[in-house]
């Protein structure tokens, strides 16, 4: 009796298992055949500096409007994009539309761009390069954000074209410090500008005693390694307070702004530079 119903639990498993394969599959081949001008937006998040509440930056961050099943999240699709090749001409389009957008910006406003380890093949980022200089930004404006994964294959010719991007005067910034492996040893090797502590720790500060010391010591290391430090994903007050006391460099999340379509990214900079005019 009992093996009988393992076996329908198992029939029921692999049914379900069976399932998510082809909804993947479907989602595959609908990327495959995207019009990226006409499905692709880029989104841009705001970035505040923690002391002053002024405006430093935006993260581009791509969104996929299908036609099918309206927005389909960046954690859903990227991997499958990483995995079919389609990230080569997504992320050349990511990187030359932010550049054109930002190009439009005052100059001390800095672009983050995400970065997925796919890129560093075929010479995309020095396309990115490429797309940075016709576009009238300048490098110091335009930061990648990398994960640790990129430096755990290929990692010597990925340091090499970090380094070369650094020389550029691009700045490049580690994301979602403290999740996966997070080898200590990659700050050694690679002159980071930022650290950007990750959601997972931030989101819980004022409910959790272990994230915020977690979060402190991101932000001394950082502080001691002469590399500032971003956290993400603040939504509270509690945590704009306790990064502010613990003197986290800047921050982004929903307590400022989710990220936002192209046409609102104006207006946020307009009413950004009208508040400092009129504190001037
Ligand atoms: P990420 O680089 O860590 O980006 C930050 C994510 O946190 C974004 O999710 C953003 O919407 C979300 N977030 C920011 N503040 C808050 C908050 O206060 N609360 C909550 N709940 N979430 C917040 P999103 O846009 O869904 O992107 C997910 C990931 O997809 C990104 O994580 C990034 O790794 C990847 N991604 C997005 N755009 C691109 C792209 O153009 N290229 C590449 N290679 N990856 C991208
Ligand atoms: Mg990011
Ligand atoms: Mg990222
Ligand atoms: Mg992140």
């Amino acid at each position: 009796r009992a093996k009988q119903s393992d076996k329908g639990t198992f029939r029921w498993f692999e049914a379900g298992m069976d399932m998510r394969q082809r909804e993947r599959r479907a989602l595959e081949i609908e990327l495959r055949g995207a019009e990226i001008e006409r499905e692709f937006e880029l989104h841009c998040q705001p970035i505040i500096r923690t002391q002053t509440g002024k405006l430093r930056g935006f993260e581009a961050l791509l969104r996929w409007q299908n036609p099918r099943r309206g927005m389909v999240s960046p954690a859903d699709f990227i991997p499958i994009a990483e995995e079919t090749g389609k990230l080569d001409e997504l992320g050349r389009w990511v990187f030359a539309m932010a550049c054109r957008e930002a190009a439009t910006w005052p100059r001390d406003l800095v672009l983050s761009v995400n970065v997925s380890p796919v890129q560093f093949r075929k010479g995309n980022l020095v396309g990115g390069g490429l797309a940075l200089a016709g576009s009238g930004l300048e490098a110091h404006q335009l930061e990648i954000e990398i994960t640790e994964s990129v430096l755990l294959a290929e990692s010597s010719t990925n340091l090499a074209i970090l380094k070369q991007l650094r020389s550029l005067g691009v700045r490049i910034a580690l994301d979602d410090f403290g999740t996966g492996y997070s080898s200590l040893s990659y700050l050694r090797q690679v002159p980071f500008n930022r650290l950007k502590i990750d959601r997972s720790f931030v989101c819980e500060i004022g409910r959790c005693p272990e994230s915020l010391a977690i979060v402190r010591a991101v932000i001394g290391l950082g502080t001691n390694l002469g590399i500032d430090t971003t956290a993400e994903g603040a939504e509270t007050v509690v945590q704009l307070e306790a990064l502010r006391a613990e003197k986290c460099g800047e921050l982004q999340g929903f307590l400022f702004s989710p990220p936002v379509a192209r046409k609102s990214v104006a207006s946020i900079i307009g009413a950004y530079f009208e508040e400092t005019s009129r504190l001037a």
